[in-house]
């Protein structure tokens, strides 16, 4: 990235617009996705067709929409087949950065296999560093700061700041881990960002003595915090775990000073797809204003968000309580009156209650009536006497729904820690 202009844009970042409440930002929104949509109407030939019209009208996307239309829906013209087989070739041989015309190529797997393409400028990218900059690396002193980063596939992206009074190191979690983490400790980082399954392994090592690494700042990235692990990361490293919410879609979400996730909402508008408002759950839908390669318009996303009441920190952007898991962690039975949604948190809670000396779970819906589980447990704990209670317990919360639903315990499948972990999948 051109450096001078990052230096600029950085600066500008301590001038950016503040709000003094919710109205003066949702103005401001209202105000850039004017400007942002007839940017699209006239480079997108997908979104030509909307010229004149708000927000609302517009279509809702996904995944699948965006890649049918990804030659037409894209501003610099580039096409699908081409940037998939540079994307493929980058990908097999893992060292070199995938481009088009100077357009970053990425790819991102999909759980039913379904690749997404996602285009980033150096516009769209120095954009992002900005924001990762004034949201989570900026309240830093004025030194060197050592950043540790665990990545499955290694984010090009971060690599923009490190000519600032920051510097990266890269570790690569599809490798042996071992080594790396003994590198890292000799490394010293000040910053430490990480998938939590990795951050639970360092704890692990820190309260058992065999970690020396005292970071500073703490970061959870690419899969969902639970509580269990949060509190054992806290513990161990004596500090609150930041998290960053993100995913190849955008730069959603960050925690503030207290703990608390706020979206974005300064460069991305939300609207809620209800489901489950009773409980304040919903799916965001989101519009990026400030993502000029690929439009992010009305794109939907199957992450279940709670909101919170506004956070006590002052923040005018939407507070979350959790991000609680993905649409298909939710298990769904029929009832006689329609469809049962249990969802991850409900599960979570129920093993909670049922079991003190469980250190690890996966529970999976396996079947319409079908429900399989496995732990692991502390040490001085019975694993058949701790899988008696979470039977119970899940037996129960099964029932006390309306449903009668079989539930096993089954063998602990090992999933490597370079996989996204997920404790709760419906499998259906
Ligand atoms: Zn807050």
């Amino acid at each position: 990235m051109d450096k001078i202009k990052l230096i600029f844009s950085l600066i500008q970042v301590s001038f950016q617009a503040k709000f003094a409440n919710r109205n003066q930002l949702l103005a401001y929104q209202q105000k850039k996705i004017v400007l942002h949509l007839k940017y699209m109407v006239l480079r997108s030939p997908y979104f030509s067709m909307f010229k004149g019209k708000a927000l609302n009208q517009y279509p809702l996307m996904n995944k699948a929409v965006m890649m049918e239309h990804f030659d037409r829906m894209n501003t610099v013209g580039i096409i699908k087949s081409e940037a998939i087989e540079i994307a493929v070739e980058a990908e097999n041989s893992r060292d070199f950065t995938p481009k088009i015309n100077g357009v970053t190529i990425g790819m991102s797997s999909g759980t039913s296999g379904n690749k997404g393409l996602f285009l980033v400028s150096e516009a769209d990218k120095n954009q992002y560093v900005k924001a990762i900059y004034s949201k989570v690396l900026k309240p830093l002193k004025l030194r060197k700061t050592r950043v540790a980063l665990f990545f499955r596939a290694n984010s090009n992206l971060y690599e923009s700041v490190r000519s600032l009074l920051l510097v990266f190191r890269f570790w690569d979690l599809t490798k042996a881990l071992d080594p790396q983490i003994r590198e890292m400790e000799s490394y010293n980082p000040h910053i430490l960002v990480a998938p939590p399954t990795l951050l639970n392994l360092l704890a692990i090592e820190k309260l058992a003595g065999r970690l020396q690494c005292q970071p500073e700042k703490i970061i959870s990235v690419a899969e969902v915090l639970e509580d269990d692990v949060r509190r054992r990361i806290e513990t161990a490293f004596g500090l609150i775990v930041q998290q960053l919410y993100q995913c190849t879609e955008g730069f959603l979400g960050s925690t503030c000073a207290i703990g608390t996730i706020h979206l974005h909402e300064d460069f991305i508008h939300f609207e809620k797809k209800w489901v489950d408002k009773e409980n304040g759950r919903f799916y965001p839908i989101i519009t990026d204003f400030t993502r000029k390669t690929q439009p992010i318009i009305r794109y939907e996303l199957n992450d279940i968000l709670v909101e919170a009441p506004p956070c006590s920190c002052g923040s005018v952007f939407q507070a979350i309580s959790k991000i609680e898991g993905r649409s298909d962690d939710i298990f769904t039975f029929e009832k006689k009156d329609g469809i049962l949604h249990i969802f991850p948190d409900q599960i979570r809670n129920c093993i909670l209650v049922a079991s003190d000396g469980v250190s690890n779970y996966q529970v999976r819906q396996t079947g319409t009536k079908l429900a399989q589980f496995a732990i692991q447990v502390q040490e001085d704990f019975s694993l058949d006497k701790e899988a008696n209670h979470i039977k119970k317990g899940l037996e129960e919360l099964f029932r006390k729904k309306g449903v009668e639903v079989t539930v096993e315990l089954t063998e602990w499948e090992e999933i490597p820690v370079y996989q996204k972990q997920r404790r709760i999948h419906n499998r259906l």
